[in-house]
């Protein structure tokens, strides 16, 4: 019930990481505690709460067995290459919880380090709210991600763009904080330096590729598949990263880093809302695109290791591997694309009513998550669609006679497949959420918590993400005569975020 610490990533060299201490805050205090987490961690939620429970995690006073580090690493930002490193954040320790799993205890804000290159080492309230938020709600979507522990205020203000902010700390955990980047960073320190990451990621996180006759090679493409898993599984709930330059993607196949990102309301492939992406490098069309640039980004930083193994040429060896992430992509997203609509997997006439889908969704401009919502949950009777008009005006799925001819496409296609409405709809319950983090949603949230000091609203907002899937009032659950529920409601005019920053 009390913290486990190992500390096995200060064992490595230690030009990956470098001794660090957070400052001194005049008064953290718990502004948000996600207490289910501590029981999965093991840790007694009393005591973490308490006033020495607080003082470890705003890193005050080091738990037992914490030893605490700022990581190295490096990564391709918007394609350029920058020496990077944790610069407001610190490693606490790895702790192990009572199965023996390893958590990276991570405490985001905590102060300046040696890789803060002029910053301030600190983060406001709302972007630590933020990442709270979505991260909880990607778990609850059964997306792998790091998770948050807890949100506390320092008692100090933060200043961005010429705003006094609450200062926050945000507590998170992750299987692992080894980027692509860190990676990268390993290749250019040296072979030796690179040789010792590699082995250590191997050993951690994909420890059976040590079987195989080229652990390497097994390695690359382990990552390869996973990341191709991830990546569908955000396409699938409309999830826009916002910023996957090479030091936001994790080894571990865990979604991590959520400065600017977003969700689709209606479908729009291009759309991209970080402030800082002005060539749209990050827009929700393009991430398995820019995924694969990372991975080529990967693959060149293991050439020496591959080189050294392998009897293949490396550049062979790259064409391979990245067909191999194509193939798995394609693979994962019909995979649960065709479950989203109840239609057996990897036929080309169940892919082809996905892609004759999304094209009426862009083409009518509907609701990404309602329209599927819709499908799920509607009720076969006669004209539904004038009967529910206004209930789907509220959700804007905008049907109209393109989409009944799409219907009926898929409705003989469910039957030739031999299954029922009913029975494709309770499989497609368990992947079409109800309600999702939109972006307005959040916003709100994070105003009210960060200007009128209500933290109410973001409470609330977080105890629907945990039921992502379902229907908050069980009536509307054949729809009819049934007002939506506010969170599924997609933004009115006034209430649409048209941008994202940097979580600074
Ligand atoms: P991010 O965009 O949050 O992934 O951050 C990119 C890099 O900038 C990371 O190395 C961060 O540690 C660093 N960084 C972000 N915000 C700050 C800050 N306020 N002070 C110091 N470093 C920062
Ligand atoms: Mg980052």
């Amino acid at each position: 019930m009390t913290w486990n610490f190992q500390n096995t990533y200060c064992k490595l060299s230690p030009i990956l990481f470098r001794q660090v201490m957070a400052k001194t805050f005049p008064h953290p205090q718990i502004c948000l505690f996600n207490e289910g987490l501590t029981h999965q961690l093991n840790l007694d939620s009393h005591l973490l709460q308490s006033q020495q429970g607080i003082l470890w995690l705003s890193a005050q006073q080091l738990p037992p067995g914490a030893q605490p580090i700022a990581l190295a690493y490096g990564g391709h930002q918007f394609g350029v290459f920058n020496i990077l490193g944790d610069g407001r954040a610190l490693l606490l320790g790895e702790h192990i919880d009572h199965r023996g799993n390893r958590w990276d205890i991570h405490l985001k804000g905590t102060g300046p380090t040696p890789f803060s290159r002029g910053g301030d080492g600190l983060a406001a309230l709302g972007p630590m709210l933020r990442e709270f938020l979505v991260s909880e709600a990607l778990h609850y979507l059964k997306l792998p991600t790091t998770r948050s522990l807890a949100v506390l205020t320092t008692g100090e203000e933060v200043y961005r763009h010429n705003e006094r902010l609450p200062g926050a700390i945000l507590v998170r955990t992750a299987q692992s904080h080894i980027r692509i980047g860190t990676l990268q960073l390993a290749a250019l320190i040296s072979h030796d330096v690179l040789k010792e990451l590699t082995n250590y990621t191997i050993t951690r996180h994909y420890p059976w590729c040590l079987q195989e006759n080229n652990p390497i090679y097994c390695f690359l493409s382990q990552v390869i598949d996973r990341l191709a898993h991830l990546v569908a599984q955000w396409m699938s709930i409309g999830f826009i990263h916002g910023v996957l330059n090479t030091d936001n993607m994790s080894i571990s196949e865990e979604t991590i880093d959520f400065g600017p990102c977003a969700f689709l309301d209606e479908y729009i492939p291009s759309l991209v809302l970080c402030s800082r992406d002005r060539e749209g490098r990050y827009r929700y069309e393009n991430q398995p695109n820019v995924t694969e640039w990372n991975l080529l980004c990967l693959i060149q930083a293991l050439s020496p290791l591959i080189a050294a193994q392998n009897t293949n040429n490396v550049t062979d060896l790259t064409q391979e591997m990245l067909m191999h992430y194509r193939k798995r992509y394609q693979h994962y997203f019909n995979e649960i694309f065709c479950k989203k609509i109840g239609l057996k997997p990897n036929y080309p006439e169940s892919v082809e009513m996905i892609h004759l889908l999304l094209k009426w969704m862009e083409g009518a401009k509907a609701d990404f998550t309602n329209t599927f919502f819709w499908l799920t949950y509607h009720k076969e009777s006669k004209n539904f669609w004038e009967k529910e008009n206004s209930y789907l005006k509220a959700l804007k799925v905008n049907f109209d006679e393109d989409f009944f001819h799409w219907y009926h496409k898929w409705r003989s296609l469910l039957e030739k497949q031999g299954t029922t409405l009913l029975d494709s709809q309770s499989q497609m319950r368990e992947i079409n959420p109800v309600i999702i983090p939109r972006n307005h949603l959040i916003e709100k949230a994070i105003h009210m918590a960060q200007k009128n000091h209500s933290i109410e609203e973001v409470k609330a907002l977080w105890v629907a993400l945990q039921n992502p899937y379902s229907v908050p009032n069980e009536g509307a659950r054949f729809l009819k005569m049934v007002t939506p529920h506010p969170y599924q409601l997609p933004p009115q005019e006034h209430e649409r975020v048209c941008q994202t920053f940097f979580g600074t």
